[in-house]
């Protein structure tokens, strides 16, 4: 019997992120806003700050790659192995491969030609484990972060931006030379049957494939889920600018700069600081071009982004930086924590939809990209192999490779990261930081980059506690108690 799973005109209805993007003056897609140089006007001696840096903000101008698409044409080979719905970075890693098995794909975004709009930055040893460091466009021999005024910790571990359109472009043309075929629309609905689902698309094209991936990012298009989503957010404004100067070593990236000097004298935003602190990211290219992006690492609800902007210029201005054209800026909401999909279920998923962002950090490309061939992998065994599997068999053993046991516990002691963070205060989260980066390289770059499982994370729990100050083990063991038994709960729950 056919199965209606949900409809995208439903989602939008009960989208727990409705209201969200309204709220913080973002489009209605929840993307980053990337685009191209074009100055509007330059900013009246009479606006305010925030007013006159936005003025410089360019029109919309989106980027595509030039690419002859191969358009799915349903007169040819009606029935497809596989529907990756989402051309993200998630979705085209898995076509990438599952294709190059020989297996017949189709991609589906409203825009596959578009280079991705996010400026995303990586640790370069977890590009490098992947082959991928010719997707880097700079890199830095480490990164600084300021603690406070007196207190700075520099990090060797070398970081990097992205090269998106390299990424995407070398992405794109694997999948067409492995015979992937694309459509452009977005899915509206998918309708299960035992051995195979049929896609709707909003152009009215439906689509049959034995297998429906879902990669649609934090707009998690048809991924199911079963209990109240309720995660933390990191809010951000980045812009990339011209400036007339910074004060940032040319070879460092700043990881974070929680200095908030920029806000003595400005009461009300200092209390707001005070209370959920941002702190500034910058990734410097040369002495005049600079990435520089204001950031709530995580907080339930949100900030809004007219807060984050304002403070984003009382920074600048006491920094001594002026800036003098943009060519982008990134309105950045990222979903963190909160419950997974239901597991397993029929669609499967990879990437924000499956809950795969780190919790405590935001961060996900990279180990999406790690987690590509293990999902591509075993869709190519169950559906190739002699036992072929379909249907709810085959979807429950896609899940099972993408969130075992060892992964959900991990992913149980990141909320538990974040539910701390969450709790702390300007102070607070200066002195996590402190002992955070004292820690052996090892415990804070398998935190990060989502190396360290159980048992190895108590370890590093245990580690970070000892390295703490007594004022900082004690607010540990005062706000962290309670997500401290949610978590045990939580681990004896998935054990049993
Ligand atoms: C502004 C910003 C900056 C970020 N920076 C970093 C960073 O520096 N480092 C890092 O590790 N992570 C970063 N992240 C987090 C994460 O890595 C990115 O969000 C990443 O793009 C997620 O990849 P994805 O493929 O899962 O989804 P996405 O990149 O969001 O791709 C989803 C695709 O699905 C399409 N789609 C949506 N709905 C439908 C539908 N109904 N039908 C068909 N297609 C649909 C969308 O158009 C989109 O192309 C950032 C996130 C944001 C928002």
């Amino acid at each position: 019997m056919d199965t209606l799973l949900r409809t995208h005109n439903r989602l939008e209805l009960i989208h727990p992120l409705h209201g969200f993007f309204e709220r913080h003056n973002l489009s209605s897609s929840p993307r980053s806003q990337t685009q191209k140089w074009h100055r509007r006007s330059l900013a009246s001696p009479k606006t305010s700050g925030k007013a006159a840096l936005l003025e410089l903000v360019p029109e919309t101008k989106k980027e595509n790659l030039e690419f002859d698409l191969p358009l799915y044409d349903p007169s040819k080979r009606p029935g497809l192995d596989l529907v990756v719905v989402g051309g993200g970075p998630a979705g085209l890693a898995v076509a990438q491969r599952v294709s190059e098995a020989g297996l017949s794909v189709c991609s589906i975004d409203p825009s596959p030609r578009l280079i991705w709009p996010n400026n995303y930055g990586v640790w370069v040893d977890e590009f490098e484990s992947m082959g991928l460091l010719d997707c880097l466009d700079t890199t830095w021999s480490g990164a600084v972060v300021y603690v406070d005024e007196t207190t700075e910790k520099r990090l060797d571990r070398p970081y990097a931006r992205v090269n998106r359109k390299q990424l995407k472009s070398k992405m794109m043309q694997k999948c067409v030379s492995n015979g992937v075929q694309f459509h452009q629309a977005r899915v509206v609905k998918v309708i299960h049957e035992d051995s195979k689902s049929i896609l709707i698309c909003n152009d009215g094209m439906t689509l049959e494939a034995t297998v429906v991936l879902d990669a649609t990012g934090f707009s998690r298009c048809l991924v199911q889920y079963d209990e109240p989503y309720n995660p933390g957010y990191q809010v951000a404004y980045g812009i990339l600018a011209e400036v007339e100067e910074h004060p940032f070593e040319l070879d460092k990236m700043v990881f974070m700069d929680w200095r908030d000097s920029h806000l003595k004298g400005k009461r009300e935003l200092k209390e707001r600081n005070d209370k959920l602190p941002t702190f500034l990211y910058a990734m410097p290219f040369d002495s005049k071009r600079i990435f520089l992006e204001e950031t709530s690492l995580v907080a339930r609800p949100g900030l809004a982004m007219e807060d984050i902007q304002e403070r984003m210029v009382a920074r600048l201005k006491h920094l001594g930086i002026k800036v003098t054209s943009i060519e982008e800026d990134e309105r950045c909401v990222i979903p963190m924590g909160g419950p997974l999909p239901v597991l397993p279920q029929r669609v499967v998923g990879i990437g924000g939809t499956a809950g795969m962002v780190h919790p405590s950090t935001g961060y996900m490309v990279a180990r999406t990209l790690a987690a590509a061939p293990i999902v591509a992998d075993s869709i190519v065994r169950y559906l190739g192999s002699e036992k072929r599997l379909i249907g709810d068999e085959f979807s429950a053993e896609v899940w099972k490779e993408l969130w075992p046991i060892e992964r959900r516990r991990q992913r149980e002691f990141f909320c538990f990261g974040m539910d701390i963070l969450l709790k702390l205060d300007l102070e607070g989260t200066r002195r996590f930081f402190d002992a955070f980066f004292d820690l052996e390289p090892r415990y804070w770059h398998g935190f990060l980059s989502s190396r360290l499982f159980l048992p190895e994370l108590l370890f590093f729990g245990l580690s970070l506690f000892s390295h703490a100050s007594n004022t900082s083990r004690l607010e540990i063991m005062a706000k962290g108690t309670l997500p401290l038994v949610n978590m045990i709960n939580n681990l004896v729950r998935e054990r049993d």
